[in-house]
């Protein structure tokens, strides 16, 4: 590369993916398939409409690619309907609201404090400011979302859009139950499967089909795809109106490049070894939480069934944020959250956020959990301590050693 600045910081990130354990929840390593077709010269092309209906010549390639990546994603989650163009998962959850609302309509989501997303409608958000959102919490003692309490805001507000879905939330969704409610209230259900899309088509997860109308997924977090958006229907209406709203109601020009390497990460899912993939990142992700558990660390819904966990520090002398800190000084990378009744800042914190995909895709096991656990454990414990600061980070290099990512 002759820009030797940018190299010499993609050559640091490089460093840095090889030798830190990823454990942010919503982060994964794509293969180097995927890799390519994102740094190919399909970034060159603009293709503005959809396959055989474009504003600009030169499209017959890019068609067939679209054609496919469409077609895979289809099968993948066995749906009729597919938009491959959103930019991100936010974009997507935009289009689907641009085809189904209009300003000031109601949605009944789950908090973002509770677990939520900020596309759901946080105040903060497009979503927030331009719709009236009312928000479900989870149970106060077993963390999970209360169906009772859902049912009584459906029927006391009415939402136009009842959203389930998640970013911190370690359980099962119950997706039969939002759609017999929707049906009760006449609302459409949305299901955002944005971090779980690789456990529901590894079978890890109860798939958000047959019930949602509509199913909106970012495509790299489990999914371990290119970052990107994915919108999934079965309704010849819906998926009329999703199109427009995709393009020309919020984007331009679709990213060639991504749509090929969505393609790719479409077809490797749909294989055996991502089947085993999915089964081993929950594996993992129990593993880690029964290991802190038993070294005394609180988690939040007491466990998982996905790949995530929620570390509670409400107990904690250390905040979320400092523990972050304190973490990646040992080459561990994860991410501060708040929890359900957090009584620290958004800023601050009280929760921390751990997650398998990535590590799983590194090739670590059940048994490395173990070690992980302890890792975290003692570092928290005792922060000041700087020989046993430097032996925690000498065994996290050697499990990234030992398990390298096929990057250089
Ligand atoms: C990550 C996430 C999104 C948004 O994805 P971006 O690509 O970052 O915009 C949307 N919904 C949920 C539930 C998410 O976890």
């Amino acid at each position: 590369m002759q820009d030797h600045e940018i190299a010499y910081w993609i050559e640091k990130e490089t460093w840095r993916q090889q030798n830190h354990l990823e454990l942010i929840a919503s982060e994964n390593f794509v293969s180097l398939d995927v890799l390519s077709a994102q740094g190919s010269v399909l970034t060159n092309k603009y293709a503005e409409g959809y396959p055989g209906r474009r504003y600009y010549g030169g499209c017959f390639a890019v068609d067939e690619i679209e054609k496919l990546a469409i077609q895979r994603a289809c099968s993948l989650f066995r749906c009729r309907f597919a938009n491959v163009q959103p930019h991100s998962g936010s974009q997507a959850n935009q289009a689907v609201f641009l085809s189904v609302l209009s300003p000031g309509d109601c949605i009944l989501s789950l908090d973002l404090r509770a677990g939520g997303h900020l596309s759901h409608g946080a105040p903060v958000n497009i979503s927030g400011k331009w719709f009236r959102v009312v928000s479900y919490g989870v149970d106060p003692v077993t963390h999970r979302i209360d169906e009772a309490v859902v049912r009584e805001l459906a029927f006391q507000h009415r939402p136009k859009l009842l959203i389930a879905g998640a970013s911190a939330y370690p359980r099962f969704i119950n997706f039969a139950f939002f759609r017999a409610l929707a049906d009760e209230i006449g609302a459409i259900f949305m299901a955002d499967i944005a971090h779980i899309a690789g456990l529901v088509v590894s079978n890890q997860h109860p798939s958000p089909f047959p019930h949602a109308h509509v199913v909106t997924t970012t495509t790299h977090k489990t999914l371990r795809g290119p970052r990107g958006g994915l919108i999934l229907c079965n309704e010849p209406d819906l998926a009329k109106r999703i199109d427009s709203a995709i393009f020309p109601g919020l984007q331009g020009g679709p990213l060639m490049h991504v749509i090929a390497a969505k393609a790719v990460c479409f077809k490797e899912a749909m294989g055996a070894e991502f089947q085993n993939y999915g089964h081993r990142i929950v594996k993992n992700a129990k593993a880690l939480a029964h290991a802190l558990m038993a070294q005394g660390i609180e988690l939040i819904a007491k466990g998982t069934d996905t790949h995530l966990l929620l570390v509670d520090l409400r107990m904690h002398a250390l905040s979320g944020r400092q523990a972050e800190a304190l973490l990646e000084e040992v080459h561990i990378t994860c991410n501060k959250n708040g929890i359900p009744q957090d009584p620290r800042s958004a800023v601050h914190t009280s929760g921390l956020r751990l997650g398998t995909p990535a590590i799983t895709t590194r090739g670590l096991e059940e048994h490395h959990m173990e070690i992980i656990a302890t890792c975290i454990t003692q570092r928290l414990h005792d922060p000041e301590n700087s020989s046993l600061t430097q032996s925690i980070r000498d065994q996290v290099l050697a499990l990234c050693k030992a398990h390298p990512l096929p990057y250089n």
